[in-house]
């Protein structure tokens, strides 16, 4: 974007307009002044407006009114690259409106004037999440609203990006705020602005019925696991994470559990839990990390300009809350080296983390969506099941896993299992039979030109993760998951 030098972004204005092939609709946080033919000229706005205000724009679309007679209009902009992916039943619909109301009971505020979730259901579009203030930028599959259940793992998108409109684009880490886009962002905050969006995300899927608590305790639990097995935790601090962006933009990267790529998202829900858990026990149950969230990002209702916010600011909220060592309690799981993950959120929350040989239903669904075998928790691997080419292909080993010590690497290929030619199954039941074997199991791997036997050193089974009931009485985590009445 080119633009005069020396001037606040959000004091440029802009006069944008749009011309569509014929047919076309579009959604965007973006006002229309006037239409002509296939032109669409936007109200006066300002360049920072602008720039955070994407246009989606498509042949097959279709729109839905997610609070009907609310205080603003919020809606689903769907796009779809084939018409008959365009099926909303009255429940999913359901479900997207009680997240908006949830978010409303979450939040006592609105941020926005209007608010659209442009929602691509495509192959062709990137599958992603992009927040923004009055809008967000989310793909999936063509058939997520068709095969509902099986497509319920990235249920949390679209909580996770409304959220972002009051944590990140309304209250804004000091340093995530630059007057234009020649000043460079600083990260520090990350863990608030994606760690408790986060959390926020993953609370009000199940507040909504997006997920069902079953469903939200599962994904808990992969997100405990994996912060154990994670070996980067032994060198490098939480906040130290947040540069990850800066260092290493989503590209390639190897062993990316020893590194903790960009660990403050899943992590800083972790520590949210945490502290959500530890307000709720030391009011007695009378306050929860609810109060935080209207306290904190509910203030201005209905307004837009952003209000910036330093970890000093955190504190002091938190203590409004519920008197404690806040800023003790945060330096000690961002700051510090940790090596083992927080997991005293769960324990308070009135759950264990275990496992057992089967998987979740929401985590054996995640792996036919992404087309891959997840063996992370037992050899210590994912390896990809895309089809008969990419099939036993290596897309992560852990770090020091059990495959690690055998010196299997991302981008090798098993070829074969105990003799037998690798699919997944045969391997799944060498790993089951190797619990009452002490011979290792025997794989041929390729990697390039390479062929050679490795032995993985590997008895303890099938392992997957679970959450499960410890106590008696109501627990503070099935509590935090109901909806807000
Ligand atoms: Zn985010």
């Amino acid at each position: 974007v080119l633009y005069p030098a020396g001037f606040y972004a959000r004091q440029i204005p802009v006069e944008a307009s749009v011309t569509l092939p014929a047919g076309w609709q579009f959604g965007s946080a973006l006002e229309t002044a006037a239409t002509s033919g296939a032109q669409t000229s936007f109200k006066r706005t300002d360049l920072e407006t602008l720039v955070d205000s994407p246009v989606y724009a498509g042949r097959y679309t279709a729109r839905f009114d997610l609070d009907p007679g609310g205080i603003v209009p919020v809606h689903l902009d769907l796009f779809a690259d084939r018409p008959e992916k365009l099926v909303v039943n009255p429940d999913q619909l359901q479900m997207h409106r009680l997240l908006v109301q949830q978010a409303y009971k979450l939040f006592g505020s609105h941020h926005f004037s209007h608010y659209d979730f442009l929602y691509s259901l495509s192959d062709q579009v990137v599958n992603q999440g992009l927040e923004h203030h009055q809008s967000s930028e989310d793909g999936t599959d063509p058939d997520s609203f068709i095969k509902w259940d099986e497509y319920a793992s990235d249920r949390d998108l679209l909580p996770h990006e409304f959220t972002h409109s009051w944590n990140g684009k309304f209250r804004r880490p000091a340093d995530l705020w630059t007057p234009n886009y020649n000043v460079p962002m600083q990260d520090s905050l990350l863990w608030v602005y994606e760690g408790q969006t986060q959390y926020w995300g993953q609370v009000l899927a199940a507040r909504s019925g997006l997920w069902s608590a079953q469903q939200a305790l599962d994904q808990m639990a992969y997100t405990a696991a994996y912060d154990q097995i994670e070996t980067g935790r032994q060198w490098r601090p939480l906040e130290d994470t947040t540069n990850d962006e800066i260092i290493n933009p989503r590209r390639p990267q190897s062993w990316p559990d020893w590194q903790r790529f960009e660990d403050y998202y899943e992590e800083g829900k972790l520590i949210w839990l945490e502290a959500d858990t530890l307000i709720r026990e030391q009011s007695g149950g009378k306050r929860s990390l609810d109060d935080f969230a209207r306290g904190f990002f509910g203030i201005n209702d209905g307004g837009v300009t952003p209000i910036t916010y330093t970890i000093g600011d955190v504190i002091k909220a938190l203590n409004a809350v519920q008197p404690y060592d806040w800023a003790g309690f945060l330096r000690q799981r961002v700051d510090a080296i940790n090596k083992s993950p927080p997991l005293e959120g769960l324990a308070r929350g009135g759950y264990r983390l275990v496992y057992t040989d089967a998987p979740s239903a929401i985590l054996a669904a995640d792996d036919t969506e992404h087309k891959r075998v997840d063996l992370l928790f037992s050899i210590g691997l994912v390896i990809d099941d895309e089809d008969k080419t990419h099939q036993g292909m290596l897309k992560k080993v852990a770090y020091n896993g059990a495959a690690f010590r055998a010196k299997l690497t991302e981008g090798g290929q098993i070829l074969a299992v105990n003799g037998i030619a690798y699919e997944a199954d045969v391997l799944k039941d060498a790993i089951r039979a190797a619990k009452v074997d002490s011979q290792p199991i025997e794989l041929i791997v390729r990697t390039g030109d390479r062929f050679r036997a490795a032995r993985v050193d590997y008895h303890e089974g099938l392992r997957y993760p679970h959450l499960e009931r410890q106590g008696t009485g109501p627990a503070l985590l099935d509590q935090i998951l109901a909806p807000r009445p």
